[in-house]
């Protein structure tokens, strides 16, 4: 065993332990240092459902653009109803239609009305609709109605304006756009919007002992988890998935890897200090291996670093330290870089611990966890190779470096896997 730590300008990192870990706080502190603004694109309405504006969105129109009726009746000068009743009938002459897109043309007068649906422009000199429940119609002559009831200026009236009105901030930048979004900003007339690239992620998934997903494991392979984890990780986070296949342990293929056009690579696998763990030195050769071995468990020898603009991030194989890695590094960097918010998308809520969960000082940890009616119940098993204890998990609790653990009966804030 070379357990040399005095190698000096040696950038090969293998089975030499980690000398030194880094704290969570201080490699959180490297990776915020390299998020880049991230670049602009112009993209079609129908393809902005979730991206992220850069700019805030000004209505330059007023949504209506025109007075127009909230039912279905007939619009009236408002004064030529007063003291209707159904005991005391006003007539009105009906002159005409007003329909969506198609409105009355030509004035109203008292004593006069124009049959109305809902949204159709209200014709010049009317301010108010009468419901078609307050009139009858008089059998006899046609063209006549009888109001039944009085309605008061404005009434059953959606005002020029009334939704949005010229010259106001409708959304604004770093507003990830909902489907309702998309509605309000084809109303303004606008057919494009400003969003924040998507970074492309190259997933670079190793292991000479990996199969494909969805492939039967036999013998002593095992089936690839990584990767399908990662890709959904990715998307959720914003990020665009490059998964060509599995990458074999070797210095040749992960290196071409490694150079992959992309904003950012995940390295799945062989990222500690072990004889098949070559891509740190690969790193730290061709770029810049700036964090390598983190005092957290799981996830103790992740890297992060560059090769060129590329951010790199070196995910321990273990399932479960793959996933609590992305979880702390990769995906903030993914959600910063396509202008999201860089915080956990996981919704925090407090719960009563049912045992202690003890971590030493100077380790962060990250417990998985169940929740049952607000007790918390941390999931026994250990090892980072057993995922299905995060699906058997609701969330992890987070024991900072700085703390032994948490008591039983302390309440904690639980994340809750989204
Ligand atoms: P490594 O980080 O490459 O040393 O891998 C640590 C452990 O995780 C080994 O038992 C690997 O077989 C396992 N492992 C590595 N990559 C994957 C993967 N993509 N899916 C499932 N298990 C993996
Ligand atoms: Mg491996």
């Amino acid at each position: 065993m070379n357990d040399d730590h005095d190698s000096g300008a040696n950038d090969d990192v293998r089975m030499r332990r980690f000398a030194y870990r880094h704290t969570v706080a201080a490699a959180l502190a490297w990776l915020d240092a390299q998020i880049r603004p991230p670049g602009s694109v112009l993209l079609p309405l129908r393809l902005a459902a979730g991206r992220v504006l850069t700019a805030d969105v000004v209505s330059d129109l007023d949504v209506p653009a025109f007075d127009r009726a909230t039912m279905d009746g007939y619009a009236v000068v408002a004064n030529s109803t007063e003291g209707a009743t159904a005991y005391n009938r006003l007539p009105l002459v009906v002159i005409g239609d007003s329909l969506p897109g198609r409105p009355f043309e030509g004035p109203v007068e008292a004593g006069q009305a124009v049959r109305i649906m809902t949204g159709a422009p209200l014709p010049r000199g009317c301010d108010a609709v009468l419901p078609a429940e307050w009139i009858e119609n008089e059998a006899s002559s046609l063209p006549s109605i009888s109001a039944l009831a009085a309605v008061s200026p404005g009434k059953n009236v959606g005002r020029c304006g009334e939704d949005i009105v010229r010259g106001t901030t409708l959304l604004r930048a770093g507003r990830a756009l909902r489907p309702q979004d998309l509605g309000v900003l084809s109303s303004i007339g606008v057919g494009e919007v400003p969003v924040f690239r998507q970074p492309r992620v190259r997933l670079v998934v190793t292991g000479n002992e990996l199969v494909p997903s969805g492939s039967r494991p036999q013998g002593y392979r095992i089936a690839d988890a990584n990767g399908p984890m990662l890709t959904a990780l990715v998307e959720r986070d914003g990020g665009v998935v490059d998964f060509p296949g599995l990458v074999s342990d070797e210095s040749g293929p992960i290196l071409e890897a490694l150079q992959s056009p992309a904003d950012v690579i995940i390295v799945s696998g062989g990222s500690s200090v072990g004889i098949e763990d070559l891509a740190p030195s690969l790193v730290a050769q061709h770029g810049e291996l700036a964090i390598h071995g983190i005092a957290m468990r799981p996830s103790s020898p992740t890297g992060l670093g560059r090769i060129g603009e590329r951010l790199v991030f070196l995910l321990p194989g273990n399932p479960v330290s793959c996933l609590c890695a992305y979880d702390f590094f990769a995906g903030r960097a993914i959600r910063a870089l396509g202008g999201h918010d860089k915080a956990w998308p996981y919704r925090p809520v407090r719960g009563r611990l049912t045992r202690k969960i003890s971590s030493p000082i100077g380790r962060l940890d990250y417990a998985r966890v169940q929740l049952t009616d607000g007790f918390v119940e941390p999931i026994s098993v250990g090892g980072a190779s057993v995922l299905s204890s995060t699906t058997r998990a609701d969330g992890f609790v987070i024991v900072p470096d700085d703390s032994e653990g948490f008591a039983a009966a302390t309440d904690v804030d639980v994340w809750l896997y989204a």
